[in-house]
C-alpha cells in the first residue's frame, strides 16, 4: 500500500466525510461503513459485531455484514469464537492461516479463511464492539488493512454507541450513580469531594450539619479552611501522599463556621479518573468527651484503691499478682510495686498452700469466700491476712482470675487473744479465791488447835508427834492457799513506789544462795529504770516464780539474765531471760493457763505463770513471753514507769513479841471452827474470850458495858460484817486496839485499817505463835 499512499489517505478523507454527512441510523450506517470499507481493502468481507465486555453476559451480534449474502449462524459462530479468544486486545490484529496458535488454525480452516484482521472497538475503557476483515487469501497487504482498522475504530465504536443498546447502558449507569448520590447524602459520616487544589465539589447534609455551612457558602471554601490542624502545605502534602497510595485514614480536627474546633476522623480515597479526594468525616466530640469521661472515672477509681485502708490485688488463676495498691505492697511488707509480678504461693508455708489452693479452686467456679491466710514476709514476720477473694470474668462470664480484698488482722487477733486470756484468769481467779477462803478457815482451825495443843503435849510424846506432823501439814497446806489466794488477787495491796532495781537485787541476793553451781547469774539494771507504783512482796513473789521456772529448764546449766529498762512511751522494762529449753508453741500458748503444767506432779503446781499474770495485770502491766524450743525464753513485764529512784525508808518488820498478861479479848467472828480454834488458843494464852457472832451482838455487848482489852474483829460475816462494825467499834472503844482477820488482805480492808487508828491486820489462817506475837505486841502497849 506503501506505493499508493496518497490514494488510501484520500479515500480516508472520502469516507470520514461520508461519515460526517451521514445521519441515518446506527444499523444503516454501519453497513454503509462496511461497504465502503470492503471497497477500500477489496477485502472479501467486512464485520461490525456488536458485544458487551463480557461475551457471555452479552454475546457478539451482527451489526453490519458486507456483503449482506454472507451473514450466517455457522460464520457467526466462528467469529465469536474468535473474537473470545482476543478479548483482551487493545488494538488491532491479524490473524493468519498459519498462526501459531492451534485453536486459530482449526477455526480458519473450518470458515475457509486465510487471513482475519480484528480491531477491538472500544468507547471510554469499555469493549463494545470488534470490527474484522476477512479473506480467503493469506495476502500482504492485510497488514497494512490492520493498521487502517486501527485507525478507524473509533469512528465504529462511536456509531456503536449511539445504539440503542448503549444508551440503556448509560442510562444504567447514571441512575446507580443517582442512588450512590443519594446513599452519600443520606450517610451519618460527613461526606466531602476535594480537588487537586482543595476545592470543596460536594458536601453530604451531615456535613453540612456537624459543620453549620450551608451548600452554596461551603462550595466557596478549600478544605483548607476547614481543616483545623493542618497547615496548607501540610494539606497539599495529604492529598499527594493520598494520590500515591489510593486509599488513608487519619485522625485530625476540623473548624466549624461558628470558629469551634471538633475532632474528626477521617477516612479518604482518591478517583484517579476524576483527580478528586472522596473523604468520609466522622465527628469525634462524643467519642472522645465519653473517653476523657472514662478515664477520669478510672482514674477516680485507681486513686481511691490507692489510698485505701485495705490490700486490694488482683491475680491471675494460678495466684500470681497482676496488680496491687500500696497497701498490698504494705501487708506483705515489700516496697511499692513490689508484689506484682509474684506468687502468693512464696508467702506461704507448706500447709497453708493447699488450703489457699482449694479456695483458689473453688474461686475459679465462681464462688466469693472470706478467709484468714498466714503469710511469712520477706523478712520473715508472719501475719494472718483476713481476707475476701472474688472470682473476676471477661466480658463472656469466663473466670479469668481473682479479686482480693485483705487487711492485716495479726494485732487484732493478738488483742482479741488476749482478752479471751484475760476473760478465763478473771473467772479462774473468783473460783480460786472463793475455793481458797474457806479452805483458810478449815485450815486456820486446824492448825490453831493443833499448835495450841502441841505446847500442852510432853516431849517425844505420841500425841505430840501426831500434833506436830498436822501442823507441818497445815502449813503446806497454807502454802498452797496462799498461792491461790495470790492467783486470784485483783488489787494490789499496800502499794508504794517500788524501785525495780533494788526489787531485782533482793531477788538476786536470795537466788545467790540457792542458784545451782551451772547456771551463771546476770543482772542488767538500767540506772533509769526508777520506780513503779505497787506491792514489792507480790512483785518478788512473781520474780521468784520466774526465775524457779528459768532454773527449771536449764537442768544442764546456763545463764539468767535478769533486767531492767527505761521504755519509751512511760513504761519499764523488767525481764528474764533464760538460754534453756525454751517451749513449743502448744506449751506457749498455754503456759500462764492456771494449773497448767509440764512439770512432773508434785514438782510444778501450774500457778507460777497465772500468777505474775494476774499480778502485773493488777499492776496495771503486760507480759509478754518470747519462747522457742532450743531457743531459750524470754519474760518480759512492762509496767507504768513512776518517778525516779529516791530515797526511800524500808519499814522495818515488828519486832518480837514480850510477855503478856491475861487480859479480855472480844472475839467477832461467825465461823464455829475459827470460834473454837481461836477461842482455845487465847485460852492457851491466858486470856478470856468473849464470843460474838455478829458484829451487831459484839455491839450490844460494848453498849451493855463490855470494856474488853483487845477486839479481833472477822472481815467477812452476815450483817454488818467488819466494814460497819469496826467504825462503831471504834466510837464506842476509842483506845482499844482491834485486829482485821481476813483471808484476803485485799485493798478494800487495807483502806479500812488504815483509815482507823490503832487497826492492823492479821492475815488467815494464822499459827498459836503468830497470833500471840501479835497479841503480846499490841497489848504491850
Ligand atoms: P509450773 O512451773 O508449776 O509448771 P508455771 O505456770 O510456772 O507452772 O509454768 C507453766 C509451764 O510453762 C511450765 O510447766 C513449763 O512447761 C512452761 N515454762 C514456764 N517458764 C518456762 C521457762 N522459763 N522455760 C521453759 N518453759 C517454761
Ligand atoms: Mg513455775
Amino acid at each position: 500500500m506503501h506505493s499508493d499512499n496518497a490514494a488510501v489517505q484520500f479515500m480516508i478523507l472520502d469516507f470520514l466525510q461520508e461519515t460526517l454527512r451521514f445521519t441515518a441510523s446506527p444499523g444503516e450506517m454501519g453497513q454503509f461503513l462496511a461497504r465502503q470499507l470492503r471497497e477500500l481493502f477489496g477485502a472479501r468481507a467486512v464485520v461490525l459485531l456488536r458485544h458487551g465486555a463480557d461475551l457471555r453476559l452479552e454475546p457478539p451480534e451482527i451489526l453490519a455484514i458486507e456483503p449482506e449474502r454472507l451473514r450466517s449462524a455457522r460464520l457467526m459462530e466462528g467469529l465469536g469464537r474468535i473474537v473470545e479468544l482476543h478479548g483482551e486486545a487493545r488494538a488491532a490484529l491479524l490473524l493468519a492461516k498459519a498462526s501459531s496458535d492451534p485453536r486459530v488454525r482449526a477455526l480458519m480452516e473450518s470458515l475457509g479463511l486465510g487471513s482475519i484482521s480484528l480491531a477491538p472497538l472500544r468507547v471510554g475503557g469499555l469493549r463494545v464492539g470488534t470490527l474484522l476483515a476477512l479473506d480467503h487469501l493469506e495476502l500482504q497487504r492485510m497488514d497494512d488493512v490492520t493498521r487502517l482498522l486501527d485507525l478507524l475504530s473509533p469512528v465504529f465504536a462511536l456509531i456503536l454507541r449511539d445504539t440503542a443498546h448503549f444508551a440503556a447502558q448509560e442510562a444504567k449507569v447514571l441512575a446507580q450513580a443517582e442512588e450512590y448520590r443519594a446513599l452519600l447524602q443520606a450517610n451519618l459520616d460527613g461526606y466531602l469531594v476535594v480537588d487537586e487544589t482543595g476545592r470543596i465539589l460536594e458536601a453530604n447534609q451531615a456535613y453540612l450539619d456537624m459543620s453549620g455551612y450551608v451548600p452554596e457558602e461551603i462550595r466557596a471554601l478549600r478544605i483548607q479552611d476547614l481543616e483545623a490542624l493542618e497547615s496548607p502545605e501540610e494539606a497539599a502534602e495529604h492529598f499527594r501522599e493520598m494520590r500515591r497510595l489510593g486509599s488513608q485514614r487519619f485522625t485530625s480536627a476540623h473548624r466549624r463556621k461558628d470558629g469551634a474546633v471538633y475532632p474528626t476522623e477521617t477516612s479518604a480515597i482518591f478517583v484517579h479518573g476524576r483527580n478528586v479526594a472522596v473523604a468520609f468525616i466522622r465527628d469525634l466530640t462524643e467519642r472522645v468527651a465519653a473517653e476523657a469521661a472514662l478515664q477520669a472515672s478510672e482514674a477516680h477509681h485507681r486513686e481511691l484503691v490507692e489510698i485505701l485502708g485495705e490490700g486490694v490485688a488482683l491475680s491471675d488463676p494460678a495466684d500470681t499478682f497482676l496488680e496491687a495498691n500500696p497497701e498490698a505492697d504494705r501487708i506483705f511488707g515489700l516496697p511499692r510495686h513490689g508484689l506484682a509480678g509474684r506468687s502468693l504461693m512464696a508467702f506461704l508455708d507448706a500447709p497453708e498452700r493447699k488450703r489457699v489452693a482449694d479456695y483458689t479452686g473453688r474461686r475459679l467456679e465462681g464462688r466469693t469466700d472470706s478467709y484468714q491466710v498466714q503469710i511469712r514476709r520477706p523478712d520473715g514476720s508472719r501475719r494472718t491476712l483476713q481476707v475476701t477473694a472474688t472470682p473476676r470474668r471477661d466480658a463472656q462470664g469466663q473466670v479469668t482470675g481473682s479479686l482480693a480484698v485483705f487487711r492485716d488482722a495479726t494485732d487484732e487477733l493478738k488483742a482479741q487473744d488476749a482478752a479471751r486470756l484475760a476473760q478465763k484468769m478473771e473467772s479462774l481467779g473468783n473460783l480460786a479465791g472463793g475455793l481458797a477462803h474457806d479452805m483458810n478457815n478449815v485450815l486456820g482451825a486446824i492448825l490453831g488447835l493443833a499448835t495450841t495443843h502441841v505446847e500442852l503435849q510432853p516431849e517425844g510424846s505420841a500425841l505430840r508427834g501426831a500434833l506436830e506432823v498436822i501442823t507441818k501439814a497445815c502449813l503446806r497446806g497454807r502454802n498452797m492457799v496462799k498461792g491461790l489466794l495470790d492467783f486470784a488477787r485483783k488489787d494490789v495491796t499496800g502499794e508504794r513506789p517500788v524501785p525495780l532495781n533494788d526489787l531485782v537485787r533482793g531477788e538476786a541476793r536470795l537466788l545467790e544462795r540457792t542458784i545451782p553451781g551451772n547456771i551463771r547469774l546476770e543482772l542488767e539494771l538500767d540506772p533509769a529504770a526508777g520506780t513503779i507504783l505497787g506491792d514489792p512482796d507480790a512483785l518478788g513473789l512473781v520474780l521468784m516464780n520466774l526465775c524457779v521456772n528459768a532454773m527449771d529448764a536449764m537442768p544442764e546449766g546456763g545463764s539468767l539474765r535478769l533486767a531492767t529498762a527505761r521504755l519509751d512511751g512511760g513504761q519499764v522494762l523488767l525481764s528474764v531471760a533464760d538460754t534453756g529449753a525454751g517451749m513449743p508453741r502448744e506449751v506457749l500458748e498455754r503456759a500462764v493457763e492456771p494449773f497448767f503444767t509440764t512439770k512432773s506432779h508434785g514438782k510444778g503446781t501450774g500457778l507460777g505463770l497465772s500468777l505474775a499474770y494476774n499480778t502485773v495485770k493488777a499492776h496495771k502491766g503486760q507480759l509478754e513471753i518470747r519462747s522457742s524450743p532450743g531457743q531459750g525464753t524470754t519474760i518480759e513485764l512492762r509496767f507504768p514507769y513512776l518517778g525516779a529512784e529516791s530515797a526511800h525508808a524500808a519499814p522495818e518488820p515488828a519486832g518480837a513479841a514480850g510477855p503478856a498478861g491475861a487480859r479480855v479479848i472480844l472475839l467477832v467472828d461467825d465461823d464455829e471452827l475459827i470460834q473454837s480454834a481461836v477461842a482455845a488458843q487465847l485460852e492457851v494464852m491466858g486470856h478470856r474470850t468473849v464470843l460474838a457472832e455478829r458484829g451487831e451482838a459484839a455491839m450490844a455487848l460494848v453498849d451493855d458495858g463490855l470494856r474488853p482489852d483487845l477486839v479481833l474483829l472477822d472481815m467477812n460475816m452476815p450483817g454488818w460484817g467488819g466494814e460497819r462494825t469496826l467504825p462503831k467499834l471504834r466510837a464506842a472503844l476509842p483506845g482499844v486496839p482491834v485486829v482485821l482477820s481476813t483471808g484476803r488482805a485485799d485493798q478494800r480492808t487495807l483502806d479500812l485499817a488504815r483509815a482507823h487508828p490503832g487497826v492492823c491486820i492479821l492475815a488467815k489462817p494464822c499459827s498459836f505463835n503468830e497470833l500471840k506475837a501479835l497479841l503480846g505486841r499490841l497489848l504491850e502497849r
